[in-house]
């Protein structure tokens, strides 16, 4: 409730209790004539009103304090008297034109009988000043909020476009290129969180970024060194008179530059090819059908460096995997066992399940891996002894490609040391229960 309406609720209460105690003065008379209704207005204390006029039954006036006795006797027009004397109670408040107007008009009975009807008209000046000094200090109050919140509105809405701006600026310099561009992190509201959001982004796309460059001039490295090998033997057979058997030689050198150069190349191509797809669809793979291809591919290669392979496979382990992956990294991983081995080592691939887990294993006698190198391994390129992994034909791709395969396959992937030599590859995948089209237990 307003103030004002305050006001006007108890200036009603105050003018009905008026009219109220006037009615109740007049109703022990059976009838009302000028100088009873003078001797009873007179009586009543504390009635502080600017009018009291009083009539009779017929609305003809019998006292008006405003007329000194001229007005008795002539019809009352005013409509609250009307009304009044239709039965009702009347009070009326109004402030207009800087007027505080309030009225009341009531029916007099006495024994059950309308005897006439008495009518209070104030006007309240002092009721006027208040509202009037009340709507201006609010009309003051307003203006002020208003301008603060103006103030306000301006100062954000300026702040948020700045950020915004900010924001918008540094979107269009990554997007030309510049990631090393950095939004402040100040505060918890959405345009901060937004910041620290692209910032992620910025230091993620610098990364990829960094390593995208080192990729490339690693892969142009590895093709260059067996490139300009290619090059050198055939400056050298163009120049120089040679014998058949030593250009059969450089021929053959040549040839083997370029089993490099396609070795290298296919392995390039399954990197870019496990970058941009999704694995494809897996099914349960028998770990020990996988396991023998390997081993008839591998074993010529095997018997060269008189290496024995072999597997120790518990019957119908099962892999839930992309087939192609898993023949892939058993394969890497043999392979390399074979080519950091000793003369007359070995290799020997053991596959187990348990109830969480099927875990491949591939142990040679080789020549071991460094403890500082094991953090590397997994890396593109790298390559633990530079001259021994070249003239193996590898590139340090193929331990980079077997852990992105193990990993989109759900799979894990560690190295350990082979007591008294040698190097352990332990390769595990979560043991998931699927039911196979025959609903059997997978
Ligand atoms: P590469 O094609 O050069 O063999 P990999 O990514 O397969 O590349 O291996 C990375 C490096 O890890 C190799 O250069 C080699 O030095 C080392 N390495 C990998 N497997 C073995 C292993 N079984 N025994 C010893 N060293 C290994």
């Amino acid at each position: 409730m307003t103030i004002r309406n305050l006001i006007f609720s108890a200036q009603k209460t105050a003018m009905n209790d008026k009219a109220q105690l006037l009615v109740s003065a007049f109703s022990s008379y059976e009838q009302l004539d000028e100088a009873t209704v003078s001797e009873v207005i007179h009586s009543v204390n504390d009635l502080h009103t600017s009018r009291v006029l009083v009539t009779d039954p017929y609305g003809y006036c019998i006292y008006d304090s405003f007329s000194n006795g001229s007005a008795a006797g002539k019809l009352t027009l005013y409509p609250e008297v009307a009304e009044a004397l239709s039965g009702s109670d009347v009070v009326y408040i109004r402030f207009e034109h800087n007027v505080f107007l309030s009225k009341a008009a009531m029916p007099i009975t006495a024994y059950n009988r309308l005897i006439g009807a008495v009518y209070l008209l104030e006007n309240n000046d002092d009721l006027a000043a208040l509202i009037l000094r009340l709507q201006r200090t609010i009309l003051w109050i307003s203006i002020g909020l208003e301008a603060v919140i103006l103030f306000y509105s301006i100062s954000f809405s300026t702040i948020f476009a700045r950020r915004i701006r900010k924001i918008f600026d540094s979107v269009q310099k990554m997007h030309n290129g510049d990631y090393s561009i950095r939004l402040p992190e100040r505060g918890h509201d959405e345009i901060a969180r937004l910041g620290r959001a692209f910032n992620d982004l910025a230091e993620r796309l610098n990364q990829s970024e960094e390593v995208r460059k080192q990729f490339v001039s690693n892969a142009s490295h590895e093709l260059k060194t067996p490139l300009a090998s290619i090059k050198l033997l055939t400056d050298s057979i163009l120049q120089n008179a040679m014998s058949q058997s030593t250009m059969e030689e450089f021929v053959s050198d040549i040839g083997q530059e370029a089993d490099r150069l396609t070795r290298l190349t296919a392995k390039l191509l399954e990197l870019t090819r496990l970058d941009s797809k999704p694995a494809e669809t897996v099914a349960p793979v028998s770990v020990e059908e996988v396991c023998d291809r390997v081993l008839r591919m591998l074993t010529p290669m095997a018997r060269k460096q008189l290496i024995q392979l072999s597997l120790d496979c518990s019957p119908g382990c099962t892999v839930y995997c992309a087939e192609d992956d898993l023949y892939q990294i058993v394969f890497n991983l043999v392979e390399n066992g074979v080519k950091y081995n000793l003369d007359r080592g070995a290799v020997d691939i053991r596959a187990q399940e348990d109830e969480t887990a099927v875990r491949i294993t591939v142990a040679d006698t080789g020549v071991g891996i460094p403890e500082d190198a094991k953090a590397h391994i997994f890396e593109r390129f790298y390559r633990v002894d530079k001259a021994r992994s070249r003239k193996a034909g590898g590139a340090g791709l193929g331990l980079s490609i077997v852990h992105d395969m193990v990993l989109r396959n759900g799979g894990s992937i560690r190295v350990e040391d082979r007591e008294p030599n040698g190097t352990v590859f332990v390769v595990e995948f979560p043991k998931r229960t699927v039911r196979g089209k025959e609903g059997a237990v997978v």
